[in-house]
C-alpha cells in the first residue's frame, strides 16, 4: 500500500453481491502517489512537462517498482527492444503494486504472454488499415469517413494496442509527419468525407503547432463537418489538458468531438473528471470507447461502475470493442460471448443513455459490426414476438392491418403468441409485475418506465379497462401464471 494512504485511502475496487442482486457501485478513484514521488511538489505533479518527463519507459525502472520472477524479466527484458512503454507517474499510481493482476497494470505494464501466440490468430494489422490507405497515414474505409494517423506517440502504451505496429513498435511508423499535406489534400478532394478521426497514436502528444495545422485545416473544409480527436490523455494524462492554450486550441476548431478511452472505473478519477468538465465547457463533447479486456473489465459489475462513473462526468458511452486479435495481446481476448452476456446485463437495467454498443471491428476491413443480444425471438407474416431484458415474450404488431391467421390454432409459448392467442408470456418470477396492483387506466399514450401503456391494452378507442398481468398458457392451454418454459 501507499504511504499516501493515510491521506487518500485507497478505494477497495472488489465487487460485492448484495442481496438484491445488484452490484455495489466502485466509487471513482481518490487522488493518490506512489511513495516514490510523494516529495514531489503539486506544481511539478500537475505539470505534464515533468509527469513525460518522468514517465516509467524501461523494464529496469519497473523492476524497483513492481514485484517480478526472474523468469518474468528475463522475457520481459527480450520484449524491450520490441516494444515501446511509457507510464507516466499519474497513471502509474492508479496501480496496486501488491495486486498482479490490477487491471490498471495490465493495461499498461508489459506481461510475459506478450511473447506468445497460443491461437495462431494474431495479426500485425487487424483491421488492414493499411490496406485501405490511398495516402500514408490515412485510412479511408467508411464512405463519409477518413482517419487520419497523425504521429505514432502515446502518452502511455496500451499493451492490446490494435495500432501496436504503429505505436508499440520500435520504429514502426516513421515519418508519417511527412504526409501532413498529403493527407489534408485527399480529405480537401473528397468532398464525400464529412467526418474525419484525428488519432494515432495520441493526436495530444503532438506540439501544438502540427496540431493547429491539422485543426485549422480541417476546420476551413466546408464539407467536413465533424473532427473528432481520438485520445486517451483525458485518462492516462490528463494534466495535459490543464493547459488552457491546448483547450482553447481545440475549442476554436468548432467541430470537435473528444473520442476518449476509459477501460475501468478506477481510470475516472477526479484528475480525469476535471478535464472532461474543461473539454465540456469549452464546446466539446465526449464520447468514450472501451475494450473488452479479459482481467481489467470483463465481467458486469466492473462494466456498470465504469459506465456510470462516464455517465456522472457526463461521457457518454459510445462503443465497446471487443479486443482485436493483435499480435501479442492474445491473452486480453475474451469470449464474443462474454461481451453478450455483459450487453444482457446493460440494457434495460441501467439507462439508455449509458449504453455503448458492442462491436467487433472485423477482419478483412469489414468495419464495425454490432452485437447484442437476440430480442427478436420468431417471426410472422403479421406480427412479431420480441423479448424484454426480463424474459417477457411479446406479440407485437407492427402495422395495422387484419391479422392473416385464419382459423386460431390451439398452439403453445411463442408459437401461440405468433397465432395472436395470447400478446405475452410472462416469467413467474418477474417482479415488475408482481409490483402492479389492477387498475383502471384510459388507453392512450403512456411515458417510458411504469406507464398505463405497459401490459394488455385493448385498442377501442380510449375506453377504462382494468390492466391484469397477462395470463400465459399452461400444459393445458388455460391461462394461469406458470413458468417460462
Ligand atoms: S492510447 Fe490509443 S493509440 Fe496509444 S497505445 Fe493506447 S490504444 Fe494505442
Amino acid at each position: 500500500m501507499f504511504e499516501s494512504d493515510a491521506r487518500h485511502p485507497l478505494v477497495e475496487h472488489a465487487v460485492t453481491p448484495t442481496v438484491s442482486g445488484f452490484e455495489d457501485e466502485e466509487p471513482p478513484s481518490l487522488p493518490r502517489r506512489h511513495p516514490l514521488w510523494k516529495d514531489v511538489s503539486a506544481d511539478q505533479w500537475d505539470d505534464w512537462r515533468w509527469q513525460t518527463h518522468n514517465a516509467i519507459r524501461s523494464v529496469r525502472q519497473l523492476r524497483n517498482l513492481l514485484p517480478f520472477s526472474p523468469a518474468e524479466l528475463e522475457v520481459l527484458g527480450r520484449l524491450e527492444g520490441e516494444y515501446k512503454l511509457a507510464i507516466p507517474p499519474y497513471y502509474f499510481s492508479l496501480i496496486d503494486p501488491e495486486d498482479s493482476n490490477d487491471p490498471i497494470r495490465l493495461q499498461s505494464v508489459p506481461s510475459p504472454l506478450e511473447a506468445e501466440n497460443p491461437s495462431g490468430y494474431e495479426l500485425d494489422d487487424p483491421l488492414e488499415e493499411d490496406k485501405d490507405s490511398p495516402v500514408p497515414g490515412l485510412t479511408h474505409r467508411y464512405p463519409d469517413r477518413a482517419l487520419l494517423i497523425t504521429t505514432p506517440n502515446c502518452t502511455m502504451y496500451c499493451r492490446y494496442c490494435t495500432r501496436k505496429r504503429a505505436t508499440l513498435t520500435r520504429g514502426g511508423w516513421e515519418g508519417v509527419s511527412a504526409d501532413d499535406e498529403r493527407m489534408i489534400q485527399y480529405v480537401r478532394e473528397h468532398r464525400e468525407i464529412r467526418d474525419v478521426i484525428v488519432s494515432g497514436g495520441d493526436p495530444l502528444t503532438l506540439p501544438i503547432g502540427k496540431l493547429r495545422f491539422y485543426l485549422e485545416n480541417l476546420k476551413a473544409i466546408n464539407h467536413v463537418d465533424v473532427i473528432r480527436i481520438g485520445t486517451r490523455v483525458p485518462v492516462t494524462l490528463p494534466q495535459r489538458l490543464y493547459d488552457p492554450e491546448l483547450i482553447d486550441l481545440l475549442g476554436s476548431a468548432e467541430k470537435v468531438y473528444i473520442q476518449t478511452h476509459f477501460n475501468h472505473p478506477r481510470e475516472v478519477t477526479p484528475e480525469a473528471v476535471r478535464v472532461c468538465r474543461s473539454l465540456l465547457r469549452a464546446g466539446m463533447p465526449i464520447n468514450n470507447h472501451s475494450v473488452l479486456l479479459k482481467g481489467v473489465n470483463d465481467d458486469l459489475g466492473t462494466m456498470r461502475s465504469l459506465l456510470r462513473n462516464l455517465l456522472k462526468a457526463k461521457v457518454r458511452p459510445y462503443y465497446l470493442f471487443h479486443c482485436d486479435p493483435v499480435t501479442g495481446a492474445g491473452h486480453f481476448r475474451t469470449s464474443v460471448w462474454k461481451g453478450l452476456e455483459i450487453m444482457e446485463g446493460l440494457r434495460g437495467h441501467m439507462s439508455g443513455i449509458g449504453i455503448p454498443t458492442y462491436v467487433v471491428d472485423s477482419p478483412h476491413g469489414g468495419g464495425k459490426i454490432p452485437m447484442m443480444p437476440n430480442y427478436l425471438v420468431s417471426m410472422s407474416d403479421d406480427a412479431v414476438v420480441l423479448r424484454n431484458y426480463e424474459g417477457l415474450l411479446i406479440r407485437y404488431q407492427a402495422e395495422d392491418k387484419p391479422a392473416v391467421n385464419g382459423q386460431p390454432t390451439n398452439t403453445r409459448g411463442v408459437s401461440g403468441l405468433l397465432q395472436g392467442d395470447k400478446s405475452a408470456l410472462i416469467p413467474q418470477d418477474n417482479e415488475r409485475m408482481a409490483r402492479r396492483k389492477p387498475r383502471v387506466v384510459r388507453n392512450g399514450c403512456g411515458g417510458e418506465g411504469e406507464g398505463d401503456s405497459e401490459g394488455e391494452t385493448n385498442t377501442d378507442g380510449g375506453a377504462l379497462r382494468p390492466i391484469i398481468p397477462l395470463p400465459m398458457l399452461n400444459n393445458n392451454g388455460n391461462g394461469s401464471a406458470a413458468s417460462n418454459g
